[in-house]
């Protein structure tokens, strides 16, 4: 029951701050633990990777967000979680596109902790991220609000993207800094159509037959294997920084492509497979989560 009143409580604070259009302020109170031993930044070579190196083993962790409704009590009240509007990419990181589309009304969120959506390579710890903010573990990482980061400077076919080239999804950091600890989860439901060396694939069974693609889970303890069939929130695996064979940073980076042909809120065409935006679609997926009404 106290959980209950500190979380309304919380989501009150987070709705007025949002009305109010105040400044961001982090998620969790106190100040980002200072690492040990520094991550190093990550080669930043071109096309760029999705961010720095591995994370030490003894390197601190910030405190996730607040948990999802608990199974079994009736789902707290939560207003609206803080997060930057679609298109508005970290300045100097490339052109975000502004496209109010939400591509998949019914998402699933595809983290079961919940997560932080925000930038991997100019985020800290990446390898184009803030110098003085070395660790992928930094608490500006593990905090709202969420940024989009689709369509970022990468030298990736993105054919939405303004420059044609862009970053292909959104990257979500998992609840914790913490590798092989928080679920993916499947979108809708559907078909493991492939398993790459870093890469999950799921088609779904519905139409118009959206193609979801995962990143950077822990390969080798997968839930699933190609022709599973899954079903809205199933376990997929589990978030890390499998990238072959240079780690990224701890993050699922997920994307989401067009079924069939269609055309963008500004009359860009989209055709079969295209890249969509997938952060309107993220963020009224994980309202729902934390809501907690449920993925099926
Ligand atoms: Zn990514």
């Amino acid at each position: 029951m106290r959980k209950t009143v500190l979380l309304a409580s919380l989501a009150l604070l987070a709705l007025t701050a949002c009305e109010k259009k105040q400044p961001p302020a982090p998620a969790q109170p106190g100040q980002p633990a200072t690492p040990a031993h520094p991550t190093p930044a990550a080669d930043p070579g071109e096309p760029v990777g999705d961010g720095g190196a591995e994370q030490p083993s003894d390197e601190a962790l910030p405190a996730g967000p607040a948990s999802p409704a608990n199974p079994g009590e009736a789902p707290p009240v939560v207003a609206s979680f803080q997060h930057g509007e679609a298109g508005d990419l970290i300045p100097g990181s490339g052109s975000g596109y502004l496209d109010r589309t939400v591509w998949s009304p019914n998402l699933c969120f595809p983290m079961a902790d919940g997560g932080f959506a925000n930038s991997q390579v100019y985020g800290a710890g990446g390898g184009k991220g803030p110098k003085d903010k070395p660790s992928q573990c930094d608490a500006s990482n593990y905090s709202l609000p969420w940024r989009d980061n689709f369509c970022e400077a990468r030298g990736y076919a993105s054919p939405v993207c303004a420059s044609g080239t862009g970053h292909q999804g959104q990257d979500i950091r998992p609840a914790s800094c913490k590798k092989n600890a928080h679920w993916v989860l499947a979108a809708e439901d559907g078909v493991i159509t492939d398993i790459g060396t870093y890469t999950v694939t799921l088609v779904a069974a519905a139409p118009p037959h959206r193609v979801y693609r995962y990143l950077h889970m822990t390969m080798k303890e997968l839930a699933v294997h190609e022709g599973s069939e899954v079903k809205a929130g199933d376990h997929l695996g589990k978030t890390s920084n499998d990238f072959g064979k240079t780690p990224t940073t701890i993050h699922t980076h997920f994307e989401m492509r067009a079924g069939v042909a269609g055309t963008t809120t500004d009359g860009k065409p989209v055709v079969i497979h295209t890249f969509l935006p997938p952060y309107l679609s993220l963020v009224a997926a994980y309202q729902r989560q934390l809501d907690g009404t449920p993925c099926s």
